[in-house]
């Protein structure tokens, strides 16, 4: 991987105290210091504003930490400049709630244009999206438009498009919020198979009975923090 601007001898994710405030004073990250190896597959739980999709936009640079460290393929994110953040991306799969497809055009077409837009080659485009789509389990789909599938094959789908370049770290930000049982089991079946091709994984969820079931590392955020780490001491504790 050399020159591509990922370095594989890092871990692939480290955060050191890290914070996050946002301009309105919210807290979105409270002192967060976490590593996610190269090869893992990790939870991040907690309950809804407990900081998950904060955490997650850190690490694909749509957010700024406002204090501490964000490392991700051995790159401080929150350094890189408008090229460096594009090249980086190109080794991230970004899944979220809502397949987030354009309505306009193809499973197919869709998933393509993640791999024209990288500058891929028809036969390659081919190959690959044969593979994907596979991997989604969505063959018979590839000419459909977005609005003939149902929630969870718009879900696959847009996992299709995530991940059809083979990205190096696939975060996914409540990609079962909108699935009924069946279909977000579904969906950590398919984030299972890419782990177990090789890709590190970063799934946010709130869903505890998921993750329990999934039997992965979990990592908990409770008010921004990591849950059971020490709080901060409060004028009311003094
Ligand atoms: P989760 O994904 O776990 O529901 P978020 O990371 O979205 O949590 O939010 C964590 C906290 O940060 C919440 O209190 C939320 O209101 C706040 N927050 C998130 N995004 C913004 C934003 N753009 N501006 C202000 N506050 C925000
Ligand atoms: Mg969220």
């Amino acid at each position: 991987m050399k020159g591509s601007g990922w370095d594989d001898t890092s871990a692939a994710v480290q955060l050191w105290a890290v914070s996050k405030t946002y301009g309105n004073g919210a807290t979105g990250l409270r002192d967060v210091t976490l590593e996610v190896f190269a090869g893992e597959f990790v939870f991040v739980t907690g309950h809804s504003g407990s900081g998950k999709s904060t955490l997650l936009k850190l690490l694909y640079g749509a957010e700024r930490p406002t204090a501490g460290r964000v490392m991700v393929g051995g790159h401080a994110v929150p350094d890189l400049d408008v090229v460096g953040l594009a090249r980086l991306r190109r080794h991230l799969g970004l899944v979220f709630q809502d397949g987030k497809l354009i309505p306009q055009r193809t499973v197919a077409e869709n998933a393509a244009l993640a791999l024209k837009t990288r500058g891929y080659g028809r036969r390659e485009i081919e190959r690959r999206l044969a593979a994907a789509l596979k991997l989604v389990g969505l063959q018979t789909k590839a000419h459909c438009f977005p609005a003939q599938l149902s929630g969870g094959e718009q879900q696959r789908a847009g996992i299709a498009r995530a991940v059809v370049h083979t990205p190096q770290l696939l975060l996914a930000d409540e990609p079962t919020g909108n699935l009924d049982p069946d279909n977000a089991w579904q969906v950590v079946q398919i984030f299972k198979k890419l782990h177990a091709l090789g890709t590190t994984v970063v799934v946010s969820t709130h869903d505890e009975t998921l993750v329990r079931a999934a039997k992965h590392r979990v990592i908990r955020l409770q008010g921004g923090a990591i849950a059971g780490a020490a709080a901060p001491l409060s004028v009311s504790a003094l």
